[in-house]
């Protein structure tokens, strides 16, 4: 069973904690994480203005940025759905989903995934939102190639912070065990003395 394998319901002996990211406690993080995700838009800008240049549309803005406001907070939906089934994929516990008032979010208490997987359950969004969206910019290039190209970048943005942690967590040890709330995210490393796990 794939559960049993990617986390475990408690922290084995001799684990302890080791790195934690926690966007409720840790403003300088918040900041240097917006930070990041305005300097990732930078990239997708030269392809925007000839994108624009180019095509010329006239459409009725109001409808467009109603129609855009909608596309984003689907990708958002989409993007914690992603996370979520992730999670739950690899527990057989509950996964949970959250709104603070500024950003949505999905997490898993109480559960310790494994590294590898937890890269997965991180990244999964990034990779599969984004095909998602490219399918669809090269199905309606014709109607909505603007809108879902924004939709795209802002994406791609917004997953600055699962790139970050990702990143942070790529060179730890494979037995490292992680815990994400969605708010936060703790590492736990098992101690010298401490034999490995079976697998
Ligand atoms: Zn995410």
């Amino acid at each position: 069973m794939i559960v049993e394998r990617v986390s475990r319901n408690e922290l084995p002996q001799g684990y302890e904690e080791a790195l934690t990211f926690d966007l409720k406690k840790d403003k300088k993080l918040v900041v240097w994480l917006n930070v990041l995700s305005v300097f990732a838009l930078i990239p997708f800008l030269p392809l925007w203005f000839w994108m624009t240049w180019k095509m010329n549309v006239q459409v009725d803005p109001s409808l467009n940025l109603l129609l855009l406001l909608i596309g984003i907070v689907v990708m958002l939906i989409l993007h914690e759905a992603v996370h979520g089934i992730f999670f739950k994929l690899g527990t057989d516990q509950k996964v949970k989903f959250g709104f603070n008032g500024l950003f949505a979010y999905a997490g898993a208490p109480g559960i310790y995934y494994k590294k590898k997987y937890y890269l997965m359950i991180g990244l999964a969004p990034l990779a599969l939102v984004s095909l998602l969206l490219i399918v669809l910019m090269l199905l309606f290039r014709e109607v909505a190639l603007l809108p879902l190209y924004l939709i795209f970048v802002v994406h791609f943005s917004g997953c600055v912070g699962d790139m970050y942690v990702c990143a942070k967590i790529r060179k730890l040890p494979d037995e490292e065990l992680l815990v994400d709330t969605g708010l936060s995210m703790t590492a736990y490393t098992r101690s010298k003395e401490t034999p490995k796990l079976d697998e």
